[in-house]
């Protein structure tokens, strides 16, 4: 009995450590600086660079504030 569950522990270890090789090969990990440049985005107003997440969506066009999105909006209009 004791004999059959050691032999048990012992497959569970062998299998966790193939399938941590496994991860450890396939998986590159990836550098936080490429990710945080692709989410980047320019502002259609004034040109700044700020992450997507934080940024306004409008038609297409993204903003870095509410308060740039209301003067673009309202540049369209005027000319
Ligand atoms: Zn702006």
């Amino acid at each position: 009995m004791t004999k059959y569950l050691l032999w048990i522990a012992l497959a569970g270890i062998v299998f966790w450590l193939l399938r941590k090789s496994r991860a450890a090969r396939s998986g590159e990990p990836r550098p936080p600086v490429e990710r945080e440049v692709e989410g980047m985005v320019k502002c259609s107003y004034c040109g700044v660079n700020q992450p997507m997440s934080e940024s306004i969506l409008t038609a297409g066009r993204y903003y870095c504030c509410a308060a740039h999105r209301q003067a673009a909006e309202a540049d369209s209009k005027v000319g």
